[in-house]
């Protein structure tokens, strides 16, 4: 079988080379190529020894994912959707600002978790991605991004796993993903710049913790159990004090000194004061220290089956005021992309992603994108 090299970390690329008779030293060349360079073609590679490019050509591609579509909003923002087999597709979203370029990935196609007020939930699972079906959508955002915005230095400094799937639940194959991202032979992010989003898997928060500890984000969306259970049924499984317990433990490891916390703001559910004050409780009970957690607000993209509504603006303040007077950092996500269905909720048309990512509107830019196409071969 023909190994898709985007599935290694470094560690295990040098084990493939390895198993080809070659040093760990022509792993690194081939990594830097690949993903700093973007190449695909093992022709292309003009410091690898021509013997080597021959071996690769027989065992080894660079499998990236087929484009199904791609759309440009206004504001900048990119999508993606990626064709992953067996008629599945993810999304990926490029958000530009001005010091910052986030892309939102995909860990699994569909979701398991059946989160109430998210419609990949409400699609259900499909399948967990491969390490490189994930690191194909960074891989092909970075370098299609490089080349029509003219660039020769990175364009992405941040990644977030917040795209369709519980990354958590996709464990092993996301570990390798996050070390090719923070692997300076790579990517080179660094680990405050690479979020995960978990709706609560607190083992898995704990294991993270201690191999591969970046910056965590955790969708919180109710302060008590009962609504919690009702809106995230995982909480059934690891109640809120238990995940709140897992978020302090995580904080001893963290690239940052915060967690984040989702909150996705439904009208009459979750969004009145009582809801704030009770949060701003139960970050008081367990806070060790001080605050150590940031809100994000997220405004609800209503989809029909939720039978949910987005909370008024003035709720959303007025919410948020409770929670900063309390001396909590809030912030209020603004919708990136809605004329292209980029927005939280809308990802692969109907699909719910359960953040949204990016502040303020990036400045305007004129896009120049060629047709895309994707070459397979090596
Ligand atoms: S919010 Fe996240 S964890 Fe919950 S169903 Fe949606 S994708 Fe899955």
């Amino acid at each position: 079988m023909t190994a898709n090299l985007l599935d290694y970390d470094l560690d295990g690329l040098a084990q493939f080379c390895e198993r080809l008779g070659e040093k760990r030293f022509r792993a690194v060349q081939l990594f830097r190529w690949i993903h700093q360079k973007g190449a695909s073609r093992f022709d292309d590679m003009s410091d690898l020894a021509k013997s080597l490019r021959e071996k690769l050509k027989g065992v080894a591609q660079v499998q990236a994912l087929p484009v199904i579509s791609q759309h440009i909003s206004s504001d900048g923002t990119i999508k993606w959707l990626f064709d992953v087999g067996g008629g599945d597709a993810v999304e990926t979203v490029f958000i530009p600002e001005d010091d910052r370029g986030t892309l939102c990935i995909s860990s699994q196609a569909g979701c398991a978790m059946g989160c109430r007020f998210c419609s990949t939930g409400h699609q259900g699972f499909s399948r967990n991605l491969k390490t490189g079906e994930m690191i194909a959508q960074l891989w092909f955002a970075e370098h299609f991004l490089r080349e029509h915005l003219q660039r020769d230095e990175r364009v992405i400094s941040n990644v977030v796993m917040m795209g369709m799937g519980e990354p958590l639940q996709n464990y092993a194959e996301v570990i390798p993903a996050l070390r090719v991202m923070l692997d300076d032979h790579a990517y080179g992010l660094s680990r405050r710049r690479v979020t995960v989003s978990t709706s609560g898997i607190v083992p898995k928060i704990d294991l993270l913790a201690e191999q591969c500890p970046v910056a965590l984000a955790v969708s919180l969306h109710a302060p008590t159990d009962a609504l919690r259970d009702d809106l995230v049924p995982l909480n059934k499984k690891y109640p809120i004090d238990m995940l709140m317990d897992a978020c302090n433990r995580y904080l001893a490891h963290a690239p940052r000194d915060f967690i984040t916390f989702e909150y996705c703001m439904l009208d009459g559910v979750n969004d009145q004061i009582e809801h704030a004050q009770q949060l701003v409780a139960l970050v008081r009970r367990h806070a060790s220290g001080g605050v150590w957690c940031k809100f994000n607000l997220i405004p609800f993209n209503p989809f029909p089956e939720s039978g949910l509504h987005c909370s008024p603006p003035q709720q959303v303040q007025a919410f948020a005021k409770v929670l900063m007077d309390a001396g909590i950092v809030t912030t209020i996500r603004k919708t990136r992309g809605e004329d292209i269905d980029a927005a939280c909720g809308q990802l692969a048309g109907e699909v719910k992603d359960r953040t949204r990512v990016g502040e303020r509107i990036a400045r305007q830019r004129t896009w120049t994108i060629k047709p895309v196409s994707m070459d397979k071969e090596t």
